[in-house]
C-alpha cells in the first residue's frame, strides 16, 4: 500500500498530477478542496461553513477538515493506497493523518512537493480563474491570501516530513508529462 501526500502551494499543479497518478498507480485520490466544493454545490451545512473560509482564501478549521478526511478514507476501506491532495495543510492535520494511517496498520510513505515560484502561481491561478468557475481563483487579492496562508500554516509541513525522511521536492515547472515523469521517479523508488 502506497500512501502519498502530494504537496505544494495553490496553483502548483497538485490536482492535475493527482488525476494522472491515480490511474498510473491505482490509488484513490482525495482532494479536500474538491470535497468542500462538492458540499458547496449541494448546499450542505459543511459546504456553507467551508465557503465562508474559502471565499476569503483562509483555511477551513482543522476539526471540520480532519473529520471530513477521516470519513473520505473510511468510504474507501479497500483502497490500494491514497493520494492526498491539499491535505494535510497544518501540523494538526498531519498528526491526525499519521494516526489514521496507523489505525489502518499503514503509513504515509512520502510527501512529494511541487516547487513553483510565487509569481508563476499567481499567473497560473488567474489564468485558471477564467474557466474554473472557482470564486477563489477569480480575484487576485484572494489568490495572494491563499499563498500567504500557505506560508503561514502549511509550508512548515516540509520539516515535519523531512524529519521522518519522507520529503521529496520536485520542480513543478514544465509540461504535464515532464512533471509526471519527475513525480514517478520518486514514487517508483518508494
Ligand atoms: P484547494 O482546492 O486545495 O486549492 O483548496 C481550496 C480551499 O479549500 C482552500 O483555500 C481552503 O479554504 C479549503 N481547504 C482545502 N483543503 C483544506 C485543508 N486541508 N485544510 C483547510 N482548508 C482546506
Amino acid at each position: 500500500m502506497k500512501n502519498i501526500v502530494l504537496f505544494g502551494p495553490p496553483g502548483a499543479g497538485k490536482g492535475t498530477q493527482a488525476e494522472v497518478l491515480k490511474e498510473k498507480y491505482q490509488l484513490v485520490h482525495i482532494s479536500t478542496g474538491d470535497v468542500f466544493r462538492y458540499n458547496i454545490k449541494n448546499e450542505t451545512e459543511l459546504g456553507t461553513l467551508a465557503k465562508s473560509y474559502m471565499d476569503k482564501g483562509h483555511l477551513v478549521p482543522d476539526e471540520v477538515t480532519i473529520n471530513m478526511l477521516n470519513a473520505e478514507v473510511e468510504k474507501n476501506a479497500d483502497a490500494n493506497g491514497f493520494i492526498f491532495d491539499g491535505f494535510p495543510r497544518t501540523e494538526a492535520q498531519a498528526v491526525a493523518l499519521a494516526e489514521l494511517m496507523e489505525e489502518k496498520e499503514s503509513q504515509i510513505n512520502a510527501m512529494v512537493a511541487l516547487e513553483v515560484d510565487d509569481e508563476v502561481l499567481v499567473g497560473r491561478l488567474l489564468e485558471r480563474g477564467k474557466s474554473s468557475g472557482r470564486a477563489d481563483d477569480a480575484n487576485e487579492e484572494v489568490i495572494r491570501e491563499r499563498i500567504a496562508e500557505y506560508y503561514r500554516k502549511t509550508d512548515i509541513l516540509k520539516n515535519y516530513y523531512q524529519k521522518q525522511d519522507k520529503y521529496y521536492g520536485v520542480d513543478g515547472v514544465g509540461s504535464i508529462k515532464e512533471i509526471t515523469e519527475r513525480l514517478s521517479t520518486v514514487i517508483d523508488r518508494l
